[in-house]
């Protein structure tokens, strides 16, 4: 859901007078002038390859497009760059170091949390390690695999934003 049917009251003088600029993109309080911009949050995904470049693809263990194919990743915590996100993200999730990390393409997106709907600012980028040894399934992954781009199945992966990352990999690779 939209944060303009979620947010009512001012945080500002709790009034009930508070409005959603839709063009602008903010929320601004008749009352006290109190206003709140709604922005992308910063989030990261990675397209590790292996030595026959294939594309190691995580298993989503939850809601939303629980079962489907993923690309590991997640959000940035505020004061971090997206590539210590990213070497954070890929630790947490599949306890594998990156050795290299190189932007490839952005994309915008929603994700709803809670009833919340987040908007975020997905930023790729194509990873290297040194080995795979360390490699588990860990965190919110329930399993993985090695596919290269031209064998994935685009019904098999669950988020709109994550085949239109690997669709434009196809077509650039
Ligand atoms: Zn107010």
């Amino acid at each position: 859901m939209h944060p303009k049917h979620r947010f009512q009251y001012c945080p500002g003088c709790g009034k009930d007078t508070i409005h959603y600029h839709q063009d602008e993109g903010f929320f601004l309080c008749d009352s006290c002038g109190f206003q709140f911009f709604i922005n992308a949050a910063s989030a990261v995904a990675a397209i590790i390859l292996n030595d026959e470049n294939r594309i190691l693809f995580t298993k989503r263990a939850k809601p939303p497009a629980a079962d489907t194919l993923d690309l590991p990743g997640g959000f940035a915590d505020i004061n971090e760059s997206a590539e210590d996100a990213l070497k954070r993200e890929i630790k947490e999730e599949l306890d594998l170091e990156l050795s290299s990390v190189e932007y490839f393409t952005s994309q915008p997106n929603h994700y709803t949390y809670n009833g919340l709907t987040y908007f975020t600012l997905d930023l790729t980028y194509i990873c290297r390690v040194d080995n795979f040894d360390n490699l588990k399934a860990r965190d919110d992954i329930k399993g993985y695999e090695f596919l290269q781009a031209h064998e994935v199945n685009m019904d098999s992966i669950g988020l709109d934003s994550i085949k239109l990352i690997i669709a434009r990999y196809k077509s650039s690779y």
